[in-house]
């Protein structure tokens, strides 16, 4: 496994084990050349996706763009890996178990805004702004209403101050 800093190609495995479903293998992994750390997945692969895009184009299914993608959307916002790896399995699950082999790519949007709908509001809408390109201001709209919607435990408010001034009737 290349590393992913200065592009050395004999990293040793520091540590592996499964997560915590069971379903990857997750391996620490060190550098010797320059020291760096970072983490891998094995996971099953249960058949070849294609994604049909929108001009009609198939191309075969890249579950590290997706990631990339999804890592983009979640920059800076503090998810452990984990929990971003275990969103990534479920939504190739649903497309391994939904389609013939052919996703539409609004497909995969689809359920990657809802995997992360779950695990972060701002990566989501991050997400849906570059995936939907709101072309419709009622996009935005829809999705912060979709967000506001969620139940959440919110600190009781203050209640309104009366005005003193006020007639009284
Ligand atoms: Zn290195």
């Amino acid at each position: 496994m290349r590393c992913p800093y200065c592009g050395g190609l004999d990293t040793q495995v520091k540590d592996s084990r499964p997560t915590e479903d069971a379903s990857s293998i997750r391996r620490r992994r060190i550098c010797p050349d320059c020291g760096g750390r970072f983490t891998t997945f094995e996971r099953v692969q249960l058949r070849e996706l294609q994604v049909v895009k929108k001009n009609g184009r198939r191309a075969p299914f890249d579950r590290d763009k997706l990631v990339r993608s999804v890592q983009v959307a979640l920059r800076k916002r503090s998810v452990e890996p984990e929990r971003i790896e275990r969103m990534i399995n479920g939504v190739v699950r649903q497309l391994e178990s939904q389609t013939d082999g052919d996703i539409p790519t609004e497909r995969i949007g689809e359920l990657v805004m809802e995997g992360l709908k779950a695990l972060d509001d701002v990566a989501y809408v991050r997400f849906a702004s570059v995936y939907r390109n709101f072309r419709e201001a009622r996009d935005f709209n829809a999705i912060v209403g979709e967000l506001e919607a969620e139940p959440e435990p919110t600190p009781a408010r203050e209640a309104p101050r009366q005005r003193r001034d006020a007639p009284a009737s």
